[in-house]
Order: structure tokens, then sequence, then C-alpha cells
């Protein structure tokens, strides 16, 4: 016997559901969250935040590594993504007066050091508008050797 069943048929579009195209590369898997995060050209050396894993800076923007933070070792990059600054203020740094900021990654919050915004000394105007990251908060992500998977496959 069989059972009618009542019109309970909605308007339902059956082709509502967007399916995005992913896959068809090796690394597909960046354009997830594209919009949200900022990504370096990938294969460059980069360092990324050791919390989070948000790109951070290139290795082609690191000018010093002779830096120090309060936590140790810091370097000093020309330019940062994914970085927020807090405000600026002025403090004595070993090198002398400075105006600095507070730079925090975006993704997860985490103060990773700091922006020169000025520098009173002559000698130390070459820091103003960079950027100090320290060690403890960066990883090193992409092309690394020894990290590097694609040089597995070079034989
Ligand atoms: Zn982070």
């Amino acid at each position: 016997m069989k059972v009618l069943e009542p019109s309970q048929k909605e308007n339902t579009p059956k082709m509502k559901a967007k399916t995005f195209q992913v896959g068809g590369y090796d690394q597909g898997i960046d354009m997830l969250i594209d919009q949200f995060q900022h990504y370096l050209p990938e294969g460059d050396r980069c360092y990324s935040c050791i919390h989070c894993r948000a790109n951070l800076a290139s290795h082609n923007d690191l000018i010093s590594k002779s830096f120090q933070g309060s936590q140790g070792k810091a370097y000093l990059f020309n330019s940062v993504v994914n970085v927020g600054c807090g405000p600026a203020e002025e403090r004595i740094l070993l090198t002398g007066a400075h105006t600095v900021a507070d730079i925090y990654c975006e993704c997860c919050k985490t103060t990773l050091g700091w922006k020169y915004e000025h520098a009173y000394e002559s000698s130390q105007k070459y820091k103003e508008g960079k950027f100090i990251i320290e060690l403890a908060h960066m990883v090193k992500d992409n092309g690394w050797e020894g990290s590097d998977e694609k040089r597995k496959s070079i034989s």
C-alpha cells in the first residue's frame, strides 16, 4: 500500500549551498582563511607567531638580529604583517630616548615587541618606523633549511 506523502514540499532550493572548490592543489589549505590573515609570499623564509602561527615578518625584511628585548634576543624588521600597534609613549632605552609603541599579534593579541615611532639621537634614526619582535614569540616558517619538505623530493 502506497502512502502518499503530504505535500510538505516547501520551497527548498536544491542548489542553495555554495560549494567552495578546494583541492586539486597540493597545498590548497591556505585559501580557507585568506580573508582573515595576511600571508607572506609562499616559499619565502618568514617568521610566524609562536602562539597562533600567523605570519609576522619576512626574512627579507630582517634588518638586525642584535637587539635585546625584555625576554632575551629580539630582531629588528623593516615591516611586519598581522600586527597591531598600541599607544606610543616615550621610553628611555639603552640607546637613548625613543618614542615607542607596543605591538601585538592581531590574531592572538600577544604582545610581541615594539615599534620605534621616533628616535631622538641621530645615530638611532634608522630605527624609526621599524619593528622589534622578540625571538621568544617567533617561530621560523617556510623554506628554512632542514624544515622544508620540498627538499625531501630533491634527490
Ligand atoms: Zn599570534
